[in-house]
């Protein structure tokens, strides 16, 4: 593993493709910045009476495409800088697919694993209070990102309308205030397979666009959670054959293919679940792996299997100068947020490794937050299907843009996204009228 500072990295990357791209220099400033961050004390009483205080974090990087939108990640490496690297991820993911929002990102410094269900809920809501000017339907919108899911987004929704009962708000914008919440509470469809399913659908659009076939290739995908569960499952139905996967705590490797990676999951949930939020089994309680010729192996050695198709979708700076070398697979979907470090990324352009950006590979839970939003405000609800047919469409066009844009620009396929991305802000940006003329 590598500590390459996330904030340095997305700030390299900015000035690279700004460069490349010729950005107006006023906007390239505006961009190196963040619109605002808020750092904030929770002290919290335990239910061992003791009273503990976290440190909560929100950056809202940049609205110029819309309200601010991103995650809230609980996390013990939660801290500015990854929250600011995150924040403008966000900014360049949503103008990649499309969405009209802007950047932001939040979390809280902690081991939720450590924490009972009670005390989780009073830390989310006297987090949710402390945000609460800052955030709105119109304003700056989370979602679920590590370690959070949609208990937790239903508690903030209900926090924020308690602490909003006084005002005129309709039903609709109390529950776009945050997506990824459960269904009975203005959920979509289709959104907690959303990443997994739009990350399938790119990778599926851009083999098609490299004249391969997905039939029998092989995956390993390092991270289990929401994203890792649900990417196996859809790769596994369009034919890719699961040959590694791996959690926190430990990983399996079966060379012949795991038949039902679903399998997997009900074995991790067998072993029940901590304060009713978080699952304590692991791909590692697989007990059919011996039967079928597999081995446990230790989680970072995922990275390393003889694959196809390697897929992180658990931490940043897990690909970097130490790995990238040793890695043998010849295609990279990005599905956690910066998985890459700058060395590790320069190894693999190197080596003819293809890897397809966390911009646009994770981009499909976004996409769905923006389909829950919109239906939120309008008071509709969609099917399921209909959820997962518009993904398909937006991942294939997006998929398609930043392939030409490769094209055009003779880059990689992660310049090409943030160029898409730049473009498409700068565009905004003057339709606004901010006039760049005097800042040449
Ligand atoms: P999650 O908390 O549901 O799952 C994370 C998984 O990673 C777990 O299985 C965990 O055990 C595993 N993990 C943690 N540390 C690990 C390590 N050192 N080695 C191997 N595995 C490890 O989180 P998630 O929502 O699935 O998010 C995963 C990644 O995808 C994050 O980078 C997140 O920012 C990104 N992402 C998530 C979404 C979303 O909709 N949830 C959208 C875009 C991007």
């Amino acid at each position: 593993m590598n500590n390459e500072n996330p904030w340095i990295r997305a700030l390299l990357q900015l000035t690279q493709t700004s460069e490349k791209l010729g950005l107006d220099k006023l906007l390239f400033s505006m961009l190196s910045e963040q619109d605002r961050t808020i750092e904030v004390s929770l002290p919290i009483q335990m239910e061992n009476g003791s009273i503990k205080v976290f440190r909560g974090f929100r950056v809202q990087h940049n609205n110029i495409q819309g309200p601010y939108k991103g995650g809230l990640r609980y996390h013990p490496k939660v801290d500015m800088d990854e929250v600011k690297a995150l924040a403008f991820w966000m900014t360049m993911k949503n103008a990649v697919v499309g969405v009209p929002f802007g950047g932001a990102k939040g979390g809280i410094t902690l081991d939720p694993k450590s924490l009972s269900e009670i005390e989780l809920e009073k830390l989310t809501r006297l987090f949710t209070k402390k945000l609460l000017d800052v955030i709105g339907p119109y304003k700056d919108v989370p979602a679920p990102d590590m370690n959070t899911n949609s208990k937790i987004m239903g508690w903030i929704v209900d926090e924020f309308r308690i602490q909003n009962s006084e005002f005129r708000i309709t039903k609709g914008e109390m529950l776009a205030v945050v997506t990824g919440k459960p269904l009975e509470m203005g959920g979509s469809e289709g959104r907690v397979a959303a990443t997994g399913f739009g990350g399938a659908q790119v990778l599926i659009s851009m083999l098609k666009k490299l004249g391969k076939s997905p039939k029998g290739l092989t995956v390993a995908i390092m991270g289990f959670g929401n994203v890792g569960r649900f990417v196996a499952h859809f790769l596994q139905k369009e034919g890719f054959k699961i040959v590694g996967l791996c959690d926190s705590r430990g990983g399996i490797y079966v060379p012949s293919g795991i038949e039902d990676t679903e399998e997997i999951n009900r074995c991790k949930e067998e072993k029940g679940f901590l304060s009713g939020c978080y699952c304590v089994g692991s791909v590692c309680d697989f007990k059919n792996k011996k039967k079928l010729g597999g081995r446990d192996i230790k989680p970072e050695d995922i990275l390393e299997l003889p694959v196809d198709i390697l897929v992180p979708a658990a931490l940043e700076n897990v690909i970097t100068s130490d790995n990238a070398d040793k890695i043998k697979a010849k295609i990279i979907l990005e599905l956690a947020n910066g998985p890459t470090t700058l060395e590790g990324d320069k190894i693999l352009n190197k080596k003819g490794v293809i890897v397809i950006p966390d911009i646009l590979a994770n981009s499909g839970g976004v996409a769905t937050s923006y389909f829950e939003w919109y239906q939120n405000l309008r008071d509709e609800h969609w099917t399921k299907e209909e959820v997962l047919k518009k993904l398909k469409e937006k991942m294939e066009i997006a998929t398609k843009e930043v392939y030409s844009t490769s094209l055009e620009y003779k880059t990689t396929l992660r310049e090409a996204a943030y160029i898409l991305a730049l473009k498409r802000i700068e565009k905004s940006w003057r339709n606004q009228n901010f006039s760049s003329k005097n800042s040449k």
